[in-house]
Parts: structure tokens; C-alpha cells; sequence
């Protein structure tokens, strides 16, 4: 991909926009970009993300959509806290590979995914997974509510942990200097070039230890230093990412959206898809975090598609389509017969999200009906009967009191019994 129409090579060291943004360290990458961390000469103040385009004229223009919707995210948000990432700035910068599209964005920490990884797939802790949702839906209730926009792409990979450090801002704390030049000569290579390279990479590479470890003692979390324990007492948040897919509800762009296990049915049938769709994928992304384990692994097989396989996991459990939904779509006849069952997978083993919780994941069972009963109704095969992200915000299962599992006693004056289900709640009033 390093070629004429792809990725843009960057070496620690190189600067960008007239000397403005100087490359630190690779952050990561996607189909479209590479993504770094950058050293901001101008603010002084601040470390931003780089994300540097493919150069082929459909990254370019899928780059302009995304700073189009970025730009529309920042202009409402001016205080920058509905926990989606900011867009800085954006220009062009030209090199062997063509001309690529650049966007400055605020620099966040590790995914979601990473999180999970580091806790070894084992899930969050539910308090944890409570946090994480709050800034996801806070997120969610803004880019459809009041922009009118879908994310389309909604997964944990796409949610960036959030640092309450920034390491400029007080560099003896964070440890970090900041490379401000790379050395000369022939950029191709030679002993010598390449040894400079080895040494810049081993002190970036330093550098951003250093970070993550200082934000994890002080409390900020960012970047994960260590496995499980690094989360001990730190407030969690978070910010929603990748809006290259991104698109306006009232022009949807494509017909296959989503990342498959995060894929809605209406969007698998091609029923037409709007805002619950994210709906859909921010269930599933809850049910990860808390579990460590996606909610549905489709697979292909013998006699049936990942497709079919998505919608019978799906039913096995969340209970069968109604006919309707499930004959409705474009694509219904690949899958059901006229009496909405599934052609190819025929018999079902229908469970429950309660059940699963506690069977497989070995949740406690209030905790399970509690959690279940936040992520049923999201999990609605009719998009239209899904609540919103501002609905979901008022759900009695964000604001279960953190104590209350630990049996601990508060004053009346701040708990109250609330009939959430099947089962009385002790929340927390919020003032
Ligand atoms: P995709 O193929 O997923 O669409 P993409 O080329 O659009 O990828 P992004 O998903 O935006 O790129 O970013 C790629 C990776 O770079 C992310 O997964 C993340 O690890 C890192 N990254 C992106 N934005 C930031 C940021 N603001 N701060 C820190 N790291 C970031
Ligand atoms: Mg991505
Ligand atoms: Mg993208």
C-alpha cells in the first residue's frame, strides 16, 4: 500500500503543514490512513493525532466527506464535550506517493478493543461498562438528535479512551520531549541513516511508555500500560471516532453498512436502515465490554451464508423475526421462506440475553435481568421500536447506584426504589 494512490511513508521526525505538525510515533492505522501522533510547534501546548490519507482520488474524496462531517461536529459543539473526537484542522501534503488529505484531530488513547484485550476478554466491570455507555449514548443522542447524522460504523474499535493528561502540557510529568527535527541525509536508507532511525524509534517509543504510565498512576487512562490492573480507580471516558462512513440520515450513502457482528438486520434484509441502526451496534458494543466477547460471531457453512448464520444467531437469541421484519426486506427471499423462517437453518435454539448472562458469562442474576433489560429493547428487530439515545440515557440501568452491589447503606434521602421490570432498583437520584 505504500505506492502511488496509497499510504503516505512518514518517518519520526517529519514535519507537516510548513513545518507545523512534527511525526512522533504511529498511533495506528485503517483501510484508508495511517494515523500519528504529532507535536504541535505552533500551540506548544499540544500533541494531536495525524491522520494522513491514502492519495487515490476516492480516499481523497472519501476524506473530504469525512471532513465535512467532522467540521459539521465541531461547529456544533463548541465545548467540545459530547464525547466525540474534534476535528483541529485539515490541509494537503504532497509526497512520492501523490497528493494526500490530512486531518488534525484531537489525540485520544487506546480503543475499546484494546481495553478489552488488556483485560484479557474477561469484560469490564459492570460499573465500568456503565461509564463507557453513558459517553457512548452522550455521543450517539448528539450526532442524531441534534446533527441528524448515523455513524454507521459503531464499534469498539471506533471508541477512543479519552487522557485527562496531556503530555506537553506538563512534560516533566509525562516524561515526554518532544523529536523536533529528523537528521540529515539520504532518506533511502545507508548504516548510518538507519541506525538514527532505530535510536528515534526506540525514544518514541520510550516516550509514550512513559505517558501511559504516568496517566495510569495519576488517574488519567489514555494509553494502557498494563493488563487489568492499570484501571484501578480511574474514571473512564471515552470519545466516538471514524467518521469516514459516516453519513446524513436523510441521504444515506450506502446499502452494506457496519462492521458485520455489529450489523442491524433491517440492514442484512435491506429494509432501509436510519439512527437505530447505531442503536443495534451500540448494544453489541455493551454486551462486549461486559462480557469480553462479541454478541454475534457469524460464520458461513456448509448449505448457509455468514448472512443466514447472523440472522438464525440472532433469533436463538433474541426470539424469532416477526413475519413482517423478516419478509420485508429486499433481500427476505434469500433467506426466509413466506412464513418467515429461515430457509436454510432450520431448527433454532432459542435462549435469552438474561440466560446467556448467567449460564456462559456467569453474571450474578439481578445483574443479568438488570443489563438485559438495558439491552433488550436496542436489540428490537423493528428499528422503529428501539429507543433513542436520548431515551437510553434515562434508563434506570445508568444510574444504579455504584454501592449498591456491595450491600452498602445510604441515606434515605439519597436512594430511592424505582420499578425497572421485573425487579426494584436502588438508583441514585441524580439532582
Ligand atoms: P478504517 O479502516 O477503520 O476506516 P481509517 O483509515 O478511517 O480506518 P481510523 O479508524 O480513523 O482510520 O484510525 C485508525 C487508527 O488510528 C484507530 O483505530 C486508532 O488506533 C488510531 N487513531 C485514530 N484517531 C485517533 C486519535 N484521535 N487519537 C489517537 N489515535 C487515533
Ligand atoms: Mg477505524
Ligand atoms: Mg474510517
Amino acid at each position: 500500500s505504500y505506492r502511488k494512490g496509497g499510504y503516505h511513508a512518514v518517518r519520526i521526525g517529519d514535519s507537516f503543514a510548513a513545518g507545523r505538525y512534527i511525526a512522533q510515533q504511529k498511533l495506528g492505522w485503517g483501510q484508508f490512513s495511517t494515523v500519528w501522533l504529532a507535536y504541535d510547534t505552533q500551540s506548544s501546548v499540544n500533541y494531536v493525532a495525524l491522520k494522513i490519507q491514502k492519495s487515490a482520488p476516492q480516499f481523497a474524496q472519501a476524506a473530504l466527506h469525512e471532513i465535512e462531517i467532522l467540521s459539521a461536529i465541531a461547529a456544533g459543539d463548541p465545548s467540545n464535550n459530547k464525547s466525540v473526537v474534534r476535528l483541529v484542522d485539515h490541509f494537503k501534503h504532497s509526497g512520492p506517493n501523490g497528493q494526500h488529505l490530512c486531518m488534525v484531530l484531537e489525540f485520544l488513547g487506546d480503543s475499546l478493543l484494546r481495553l478489552i484485550k488488556y483485560n484479557r476478554y474477561k469484560g469490564l466491570e459492570l460499573n465500568r461498562v456503565r461509564e463507557i455507555c453513558k459517553c457512548i449514548l452522550t455521543a450517539l443522542d448528539y450526532l442524531h438528535g441534534t446533527l441528524g447524522l448515523i455513524h454507521t460504523d459503531l464499534k469498539p474499535e471506533n471508541i477512543l479512551l479519552c487522557s485527562t493528561i496531556n503530555p506537553s502540557k506538563d512534560p516533566v510529568r509525562s516524561g515526554m520531549t518532544p523529536i523536533l527535527e529528523r537528521p540529515e541525509g539520504n532518506p533511502n536508507g545507508g548504516v548510518i541513516i538507519n541506525s538514527i532511525e532505530k535510536r528515534l524509534k526506540q525514544r518514541a517509543r520510550r516516550a509514550v511508555a512513559r505517558i501511559s504510565e504516568r496517566r495510569a498512576s495519576m488517574g488519567g487512562v489514555g494509553m494502557l500500560p498494563k493488563p487489568a490492573r492499570c484501571l484501578d480507580g480511574i474514571d473512564l471516558r471515552c470519545k466516538v471516532v471514524d467518521f469516514g462512513n459516516a453519513c446524513w440520515a436523510d441521504r444515506p450513502i450506502a446499502e452494506e453498512i457496519q462492521t458485520r457482528q455489529y450489523r442491524a438486520p433491517e440492514v442484512i434484509l435491506q429494509s432501509g436502515y436510519s439512527f437505530p441502526a447505531d442503536m443495534w451496534s451500540f448494544a453489541c458494543t455493551a454486551f462486549e465490554l461486559a462480557t469480553g466477547e462479541m454478541m454475534f460471531a457469524p460464520k458461513g457453512g456448509q448449505g448457509f451464508s455468514e448472512d443466514e448464520d447472523h440472522l438464525a444467531l440472532m433469533m436463538e437469541l433474541l426470539g424469532k423475526m416477526p413475519r413482517k421484519i423478516a419478509t420485508g426486506g429486499a433481500r427476505s427471499k434469500d433467506y426466509f421462506d413466506r412464513y418467515g423462517d429461515l430457509k436454510r437453518i432450520r431448527r433454532l435454539k432459542y435462549g435469552s440475553i438474561d440466560r446467556l448472562l448467567v449460564d456462559k458469562y456467569k453474571f450474578p442474576d439481578a445483574d443479568a435481568r438488570e443489563f438485559a433489560n438495558f439491552l433488550g429493547p436496542m436489540l428490537d428487530f423493528e428499528p422503529e421500536k428501539r429507543p433513542t439515545a436520548k431515551q437510553c440515557l434515562q434508563h434506570p440501568w445508568l444510574n444504579i447506584d455504584n454501592q449498591m452491589h456491595d450491600n452498602e447503606v445510604k441515606s434515605e434521602s439519597s436512594v430511592e426504589k424505582v420499578n425497572v421490570g421485573m425487579t426494584n432498583l436502588q438508583i441514585k437520584l441524580r439532582k
